[in-house]
């Protein structure tokens, strides 16, 4: 207790937002009580002269004592196996420290039932401790890798059911998907929850920084991804997951029946969660603040308004300039394009990029996607419309981009956390660097048009790159998000961020939405959707339970969309910067892009 008064002020919460007062409250309530009733310690020294703690007599048993409340657990063992005691003394410690700091933190009402529980595993789990205490520092890092690795494919699993789900599953397999994800969610949070993991971790540290640069950073993000983890219950995390899926299933057939009424009940129970999820991780500045630091450690809803005030100042007098001149005609683009010949086209470009087909492959959902099930096996998926050649072709590249960053990770960080994207925002960056910047670019259509042509001859056979150029870059205010040109983007995301924050801070009903939308759409773009299919229903992410998002939490805040925007911009400007050919490289189809990394 007095460890814990002297990492906070007198009155104030410490960074795990618990002041000392309630800890200690709480710990008085649970009257827990450690003995050693044994002869006390003293301090003596060895033969070779080093400092150490021994019996004072030798001979008799040791035994250590763990009251809590009318229940006690005893330890008992002859004293030549005082580290073994000692290492109990400190788990034990350590679990009832964690379980109370956890009670004041949500002063839950089934916290001395926990309490207890987690004090039986800690007993049961002495065994481990023992041999983690005499392990080296490589078995102890080797034991995390194994776990985290463990965990990594308990989590790829889930990830095949998803595209599974989303590619070839028959309707019929709904409910049971639902259940079978939701599992394996809850299966890997609770191994990573594992207290015994946090003793592996707690092991590591004070060594960290003699270990390559590499391991120390796993044990770095590992630490931070652990803290965030126990504060969230496994129970929670399946039945948001199994609440995200239900609202999924009903948003697929709201949406087309324009029926946000069936939703509402939804989207209110979607924002109880999140809150309670917020909650985990109180206090905090704005309630938003823990989702969006999920997705994107260190942004905060503080940081997320002064980047888009900034970039709404720019943008709003651009969009006006733009649209106070004669549009662009993108007639060209709305021809009948084959499927076929549409898919393979946009394939064979995203394989020229870097997209490895020996480890990935491309398949058609309503909306593309990319996952990684291994260094080995990142795939993407794609939407095709007859009537649109941009369509397909850019979510082709997007997902590439995203594919092509993940292929691009050392294959050696398999299996740890880290072996995928830092956050949703750099992720982004990558998708949009390749689909905008890249690909939306005169240089790269200098390269790549006379090919698309020879592929649609009849199409596109009589117009001229530069008319083609203009189109893909039409810039009109839309109702669509995902079919918005680069200019116009960052509006959509904006409005919904603010209605976001809306409902989360309960200042907007999320009966009053669909009212709210068509408000804001009229503000930032000039336009009004007639419904709300095309309005508050559109995205999935809301009815798919995001709000806000959350990195490890399988969600993506629309927040993230803008930051990798944004990146995507400073990233190419940086790359220009470094090495000045790369446009005209671009377009002499010179390849200059490796992202394939060894594999082990
Ligand atoms: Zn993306």
């Amino acid at each position: 207790m007095e460890a814990y008064r002297l990492t906070r002020k007198e009155g104030a919460p410490g960074i795990d937002g618990v002041t000392a007062e309630d800890y200690e409250a709480n710990a008085r309530s649970l009257n827990i009580e450690l003995q050693a009733a044994a002869p006390p310690w003293e301090r003596g020294r060895s033969a070779a002269g080093a400092s150490h703690r021994r019996r004072r007599t030798s001979g008799r048993r040791l035994l250590l004592v763990l009251r809590m409340g009318r229940r006690r657990w005893i330890w008992q063992a002859a004293t030549n196996r005082m580290p073994m005691a000692q290492a109990w003394v400190r788990v034990t410690k350590r679990a009832i420290h964690h379980e109370v700091r956890m009670r004041s933190k949500r002063q839950c009402k089934t916290g001395a039932i926990r309490l207890r529980t987690t004090a039986t595993r800690t007993i049961k789990r002495h065994a481990l401790n023992r041999t983690v205490n005499r392990q080296s520092s490589g078995a102890i890092l080797a034991e995390l890798k194994h776990r985290l690795s463990e965990i990594y494919d308990l989590t790829a699993a889930g990830s095949v059911l998803t595209w599974d789900e989303a590619t070839y599953m028959p309707k019929g397999g709904t409910v049971a998907r639902g259940r079978q994800s939701s599992l394996l969610r809850r299966l890997a949070h609770e191994r990573f929850v594992d207290p015994a993991l946090g003793r592996l971790i707690d092991r590591l540290e004070p060594g960290a920084d003699k270990l390559p640069a590499d391991d120390a950073s796993l044990i770095r993000i590992v630490r931070r991804d652990y803290e965030r983890a126990i504060r969230v219950p496994a129970e929670y995390v399946a039945r948001a997951n199994a609440h995200g899926s239900a609202s999924y299933n009903a948003w697929i057939w709201a949406r087309p029946a324009n029926d946000f009424a069936a939703m509402i009940p939804f989207l209110e129970k979607t924002l109880d969660l999140r809150r309670e999820y917020a909650s985990f991780f109180a206090p905090y500045d704005h309630i938003a603040d823990p989702m969006i630091d999920d997705a994107d450690e260190g942004m905060t809803t503080a940081t997320i308004q002064r980047l888009f005030a900034e970039l709404r100042r720019e943008l709003i007098p651009m969009v006006r300039a733009i649209c106070d001149q004669p549009p662009a005609d993108d007639g060209c683009l709305r021809r009948s394009f084959g499927e076929e010949a549409q898919l393979g086209f946009g394939l064979s470009v995203a394989t020229q990029m870097g997209y490895d087909l020996e480890r990935g492959r491309l398949d058609q959902t309503h909306h593309p996607f990319c996952t990684k099930f291994a260094a080995g096996d990142v795939r993407i998926t794609t939407r095709v419309r007859e009537n649109h050649i941009g369509d397909a072709l850019f979510s082709t590249l997007h997902e590439a981009g995203h594919a092509m960053y993940e292929q691009g990770v050392n294959a050696a960080y398999e299996g740890t956390p880290l072996g995928s994207g830092v956050s949703l925002g750099v992720h982004e960056s990558q998708s949009r660097l390749w689909e905008n910047v890249v690909a939306r670019s005169r240089p790269f259509w200098e390269h790549y048009y006379p090919a698309l042509q020879r592929t649609f001859a009849h199409q596109l056979g009589s117009v001229p790159v530069g008319i083609f150029y203009r189109a893909i870059n039409k810039v009109e205010p839309s109702l669509i998000r995902t079919d918005a040109d680069e200019v116009t983007y960052n509006l959509h995301i904006m409005l919904r961020f603010e209605l976001e924050l809306k409902l989360l801070e309960g200042r907007l009903r999320v009966k009053d939405l669909p009212e709210a939308w068509r408000a804001g759409m009229q503000a930032y773009l000039g336009v009004t959707p007639p419904n709300d299919r095309d309005g508050c229903l559109q995205d999935v992410h809301w009815y798919f339970g995001s709000i806000g998002g959350g990195f490890k939490s399988y969600t993506i805040g629309f927040q993230s969309y803008a930051i990798g925007n944004v990146l995507s911009a400073q990233f190419f400007a940086a790359a220009v910067k470094a090495h000045p050919d790369i446009s005209s490289e671009i377009a002499s189809g010179a390849r200059r892009i490796r992202t394939s990394c060894p594999q082990p």
